[in-house]
């Protein structure tokens, strides 16, 4: 099982990428879960073609706290992919990371990753909130690796540095490696050349480049991702190559098969 969290700034594309990501994956016949590590819960909503998934932290208070089954919190969508939504507390109060500490537990408590066997894991987080709950998928051993999602905008390396800060200090207790950077394309003059000196400064790898482009607005408005609105269209290809490079094993990665 490869287990894998995006993380990147606010609003810089990581639900989006993620989900077409999991659906070029799950296209592949691969089984793909994935869980919104977010208050918004709006992770998946692109993977799940209308079907309503009340998030975990919904169905706790529901429930007074306790879950009443693995079906309250997840759905299968498109190929099949398991859709869970961490949600969180009320905007404005609480706390957001708890949600998701409380969610993994509720999964682990029914096994979900046993249950569910996916090959692939997807874990969305929000990269740009200093709180602990936010790394709680790479500090309790959850992902194995991080891809960081950013443009070339100042702001968006800035959260990319502070995320690969955290893995750094993570690492020592043999938490997730980074695998690699997805540059999402906003346009900023001499971008990918930014970027790549970023790459370089970091010590890590642009695993692709998305351009910004109007098919993955388009395929939002219809409620999925642009890679099952049409897969032959040239982003769609682009993310379906950047599937592929994530989908090689670990060790080929080491050995420079990539
Ligand atoms: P948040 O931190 O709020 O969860 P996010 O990082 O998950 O945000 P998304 O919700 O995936 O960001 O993307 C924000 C918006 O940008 C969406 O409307 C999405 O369609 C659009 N978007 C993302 N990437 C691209 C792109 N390459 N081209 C065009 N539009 C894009
Ligand atoms: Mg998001």
């Amino acid at each position: 099982m490869r287990k894998i969290a995006f993380y990147g700034k606010g609003g810089i594309g990581k639900s989006t990428l993620t989900s077409s990501i999991a659906a070029a994956i799950a296209g592949m016949d691969k089984r793909v879960m994935q869980i919104g590590c977010d208050p918004k819960a709006d992770s998946t909503l692109n993977l799940r073609a209308g079907q309503e998934l009340t998030s975990v932290m919904d169905v706790l208070q529901a429930y007074g706290g306790l879950c009443p089954s693995l079906d309250a919190i997840s759905v299968k969508g498109y190929r099949g992919i398991v859709c869970v939504e961490a949600g969180g507390p009320t905007p404005g109060s609480g706390c957001a990371g708890r949600g998701i500490i409380k969610t993994f537990d509720t999964l682990d408590d029914f096994n979900a990753f046993q249950v569910y066997a996916p090959e692939y894991v997807f874990f969305d987080v929000l990269g740009d909130v200093v709180c602990g709950g936010f790394a709680v998928p790479v500090r309790q051993g959850y992902a194995d690796e991080v891809v960081i999602v950013t443009s070339g905008e100042k702001m968006a390396l800035y959260a990319a540095a502070n995320i690969k800060k955290a893995l750094d200090n993570f690492q020592e207790r043999g938490y997730a490696k980074l695998r690699g950077i997805v540059l999402n394309c906003r346009n900023v003059p001499d971008e990918i050349a930014i970027v790549e000196d970023f790459v370089q400064r970091i010590g890590t790898e642009i695993i692709g480049v998305v351009p910004r482009d109007s098919d993955i607005q388009r395929a939002e408005e219809q409620n999925m991702t642009v890679v099952q609105m049409d897969s032959e269209l040239p982003v769609s290809q682009t993310i379906i190559d950047i599937a592929k490079r994530i989908m090689v094993p670990v060790e080929e990665q080491k050995e420079g098969a990539v």
